[in-house]
């Protein structure tokens, strides 16, 4: 899967899922830069270790909520780099509560968290991929777009927003080489997950058909492909990544 040259940016990338897109992206090849929030010492060590392997990775401290911050990262890497090949929007947050109880602020939070986000980045990549006439946009969803699970309102109607958003975007740009895809990954140990995995690790292990949680890079094999010259035929698809979780059967 060839990212070899081409120039990527990650956002969330500093832990968990977004961290092992980084580092198989600039094992791939390609240059790196990374989004983080506030976890500087995290995103520091990660560019320091890539970069003392001979990668070229840097990391940009931005909000992914804030349009004026997606424009700002953007307009950096396209700076530094001279283009713009690949964005995988990763950045994302939960805030379960039952919606009687949820707050307008915890819904605001989610949704432009993870979901304005997405169009605030994909807006100011369109761009610099228009004018390359290349581009692989990878938006990451959940399965929980399509569960109903109590407490995550927010969090389901952010991803299933980003999904439909990513199914527009794809029609609007494909001629232009640009593709656009969603990876909606299942149960995936991360700190996201932590709580619930201290939880009920087993009780969720034993409803995945594969019978083991995710991992880190189970999903960043899946964006790698998505974000090669390889997947040029492939856009507005949503490829779950979850070992069965979402088929149904009796696990
Ligand atoms: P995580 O370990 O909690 O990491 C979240 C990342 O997002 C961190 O790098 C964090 O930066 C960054 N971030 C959060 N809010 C931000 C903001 N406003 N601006 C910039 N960066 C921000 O999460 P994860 O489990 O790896 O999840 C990554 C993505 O996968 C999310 O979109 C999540 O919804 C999705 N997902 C996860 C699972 C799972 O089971 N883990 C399942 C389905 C989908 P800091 O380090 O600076 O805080």
């Amino acid at each position: 899967m060839k990212v070899s040259d081409r120039v990527a940016l990650v956002t969330g990338g500093s832990r968990g899922i977004g961290k092992a897109i980084v580092v198989a992206l600039a094992n791939g090849g390609a240059k790196v830069a990374f989004v983080y929030q506030s976890n500087k010492d995290a995103a520091d060590k990660l560019a320091a270790e890539l970069t003392a392997q001979g990668r070229e990775v840097y990391a940009i401290q931005a909000d992914v909520s804030k349009k004026a911050d997606a424009d700002a990262a953007i307009e950096n890497v396209v700076a530094k780099w001279g283009r713009l090949d690949i964005l995988v929007n990763n950045a994302g947050i939960i805030r379960d509560k039952l919606v009687l109880a949820m707050s307008a602020e915890e819904w605001n939070e989610v949704i432009q968290t993870n979901l304005t986000s997405v169009f605030n980045f994909c807006q100011a990549a369109i761009g610099p991929m228009m004018r390359s006439r290349y581009g692989r946009i990878v938006n990451m969803s959940s399965v929980a777009a399509d569960f109903s699970n109590p407490g995550q309102a927010n969090y389901a109607a952010s991803k299933a927003g980003i999904e439909g958003f990513s199914r527009c975007l794809a029609t609007e740009y494909a001629k232009r080489g640009i593709t656009v895809n969603c990876v909606a990954p299942g149960f995936i140990e991360t700190d996201m997950t932590s709580a619930v995995v201290s939880a009920a690790g087993d009780k969720i292990k034993s409803s995945i058909p594969v019978k083991r949680l995710g991992q880190p890079d189970d999903i960043s094999n899946a964006v790698l492909f998505l974000a090669s010259d390889e997947s040029s035929y492939i856009t507005g698809q949503v490829l779950k990544v979850d070992g069965g979780l979402t088929l149904g059967g009796m696990a």
